[in-house]
Order: structure tokens, then sequence, then C-alpha cells
């Protein structure tokens, strides 16, 4: 059994993808190609911002924004330590300090209420200059975002949505990718919508991010290739990951609702047995991850595994207990609801195609072992 299985996917549009590689095979514009403006207006219109940059990772996707804002030293960005280490990398690897806020227990998401002291307590201290935030939409949940942009604009802070999770969900009825200034999403080939290799894109509504990252992208060119107004990166997107996310799109909306059946199903099936997700009434969670919760986690593991079904430990450790940001001086206890969640928390197998009799039997391993 697969924790997640692509191929089940690529057997209904396996014909439309070798189509695809083919046009950019005939073309040969592998370097911006035609498909990638393509990609980008049809995710713009989707996501319903008007500007779509399509870049290299999920990774690049955070880090250009940022480069953008001329983030650096002394600047704080605030965001949720329960994440995968490229929300917070980003942050670090510019010079400037990720400020942790521990998160919601409930969601997983950053808690705003603690955000707000956490804003304070910098800028009483008045070392940092409080630059922005990065809310993670963690497993595919959206964070509380009228509460979190409220907050930056009392604050003056920018809001960068980490959506590497949450593609194809959405917020109050808004699009995930939406929801803040400017919006990272990842096409890693296990997220909602994956590419076969590495890819990512950026949404904003602001047409003056949308240029400078346009810059950004290729090196901080000006009007043209050799003429350079800042420094940038290499950050773009292959055409023919374009190519193949243009297939794989159609199929997006089809799969993020089959996505709420396998997730209902679960739930149904476990709730009485293990602590279940929570999806706020008014999200619609695009599941990139089925997490559930347990004191005894190691043992329901251990059966899962006996049985041949694989799980995943997201996250394990807590970003500001990694070695990676020792720097930064955090300790154990600094954020006990994400060390908490760490120590419970694991993710089932989760895919549009899960198949109910599979579903069943991991259904039935954990009850019987929880
Ligand atoms: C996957 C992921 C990223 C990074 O995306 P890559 O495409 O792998 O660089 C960033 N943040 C979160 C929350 C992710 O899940």
């Amino acid at each position: 059994m697969q924790f997640i299985d692509l191929q089940a996917q690529q057997k209904r549009i396996r014909n439309k993808i070798n189509e695809n590689i083919k046009r950019v095979l005939d073309h040969g514009q592998y370097i911006m190609g035609p498909e990638i403006k393509e990609l980008e207006e049809k995710l713009a219109d989707y996501v319903n911002v008007n500007y779509a940059i399509g870049v290299a990772s999920g990774t690049d996707a955070l880090l250009m924004p940022l480069m953008t804002y001329q983030i650096g030293q002394n600047d704080a960005i605030f965001t949720s330590p329960f994440t995968f280490i490229a929300t917070a990398e980003v942050i670090q690897l510019l010079g400037a300090t990720p400020v942790f806020v521990d998160i919601d227990p409930a969601t997983y998401n950053m808690d705003s209420d603690k955000l707000e002291e956490s804003i304070s307590s910098i800028k009483r201290t008045g070392k940092l200059k409080p630059r922005g935030i990065i809310p993670v939409d963690i497993f595919g949940q959206a964070a509380d975002y009228d509460e979190i942009n409220a907050i930056a604009n009392r604050h003056d802070l920018f809001v960068l949505e980490d959506a590497a999770q949450g593609f194809g969900g959405s917020y109050k009825g808004r699009r995930i990718g939406s929801l803040g200034n400017v919006a990272a999403t990842s096409f890693f080939p296990a997220k909602p919508l994956g590419a076969y290799g590495d890819g990512g894109m950026i949404f904003t509504h602001e047409k003056q991010i949308a240029e400078d990252l346009v810059s950004v992208r290729i090196h901080g060119k000006g009007a043209t290739k050799y003429e350079n107004v800042r420094v940038g990166i290499n950050g773009r997107l292959d055409t023919i990951q374009a190519a193949i996310l243009l297939a794989k799109f159609s199929l997006l909306d089809e799969e993020v609702q089959m996505r709420q059946e396998v997730a209902q199903r679960y739930d149904h099936g476990l709730k009485e047995s293990v602590q279940i997700p929570l999806v706020k009434e008014f999200n619609i969670s695009a599941w990139a991850q089925y997490s559930i919760r347990h004191p005894q986690r190691e043992r329901i593991v251990q059966a899962l595994k006996s049985k041949g079904i694989p799980t995943a430990i997201y996250y394990p450790i807590p970003l500001h207990l990694q070695k990676a940001f020792i720097n930064l001086g955090y300790q154990s206890g600094d954020f006990p609801i994400s060390e908490k969640t760490s120590g419970e928390i694991f993710s089932l197998p989760m895919y549009p195609y899960l198949k109910h009799d599979i579903q069943q039997k991991i259904i039935d391993c954990i009850k019987y072992s929880a």
C-alpha cells in the first residue's frame, strides 16, 4: 500500500500529459515557454487574483516575496513552529529573524491571539522591526485570515500566505492563495496539485509585487535580461512542468471533492477511536494530509505497519527545537501546543483515489489498536 498513490491519477490523463510534453519537445522553448503563461493565467483566474508567477519550487515561492519586501537583518517575520522547515528557513536565509507563534490546538494553524501578543512583545523589546507574517494553511486548511489580516493592518505588516498544502481549498468562500497580500504554493508531486518534479507559484492582487517578482525570478532583470536592477535568483518554473500541470489542473476540482469524501469516511470510521481533524465550518480543506492524534501514537503506527499500511509524522520536531534554528535561543516548553501536537500527531494515506476497501482496512486496524 502507498501513502500517496500518484499512478491512479496519471492513468486518467496519461494521453493528455504525453500530448502536452510532446508539444514542448516540438516548440523547444524549455525555459519560459508559452505553457508558463498559460498556466499562470489559468491559476490566477482559479484563485481569483490579478497575478500569478510560476517559480521553481514552493520554497522559492516563499523566498521571493520576502526578497521583494527587502527583508533582511533586524527584521522580524512571525510564523508557525508547526510546519515544514521551508516556511521559516527562507526568513533566516535572508538574515531576518523568524519569530514563532504557537498554534491553535484544534486546527494546528497559527493562533491569532498569540500573534498579537508576540508582535507587541517584539515591539516593546525594540531590537527587531516587525515586518510580516507567514501563516501556514496546514494540512490543507486555511489559517484565520480575517483575524490575521486585521492584526497585520493594525501593525502595518504584510501577510505572505504559505498555501503549499492548501491549493484547491477555500476560506469563507475565497480561494486559498488569495487570502493575504501575497501567497506561495508548491507543485511538489505529493501536494494537492503536484507536478512531476519541483515547481511552485506565487499569487498576488498587487501589481507592484508582481512586477518585482517577475524581476527577482530572472536574476533581478530590468527592462532586459542583461540589465540587472536588483539581486535576484534563478527562480523559474520549467516549461515541461507547466505543461504537465496544465493537464493535471483539469482534474483538481473533482479531486478536491473526492478528497472530501475520503476525509468524511475516515472521520466517520475513526471519531470514537482517535482525535480526528477539525475543519472550521467556513473552510474547505484541500486535504493535503489527513492527520489524526492519539497519546499512544507509536502503538497505532506499529499496528498499521504490521499490516503494511504506511503512515507519516508531520511534524515530529517543531521548528523552534530544530538544530537549524538553535541560534534563535528557543527552549523546550516555549510553544507547548506545538510540542504536544508533535508528540501525538500522525498522517494516514490520503489521495483522491483511495479505495473504499483499503480505507476500511486502515480504519479497522486503528479501531482495534487505539
Ligand atoms: C511543501 C511545502 C513547502 C515547500 O515546497 P517545495 O516545493 O518542496 O519547496 C513549504 N511550505 C509548506 C507548508 C509545505 O508543505
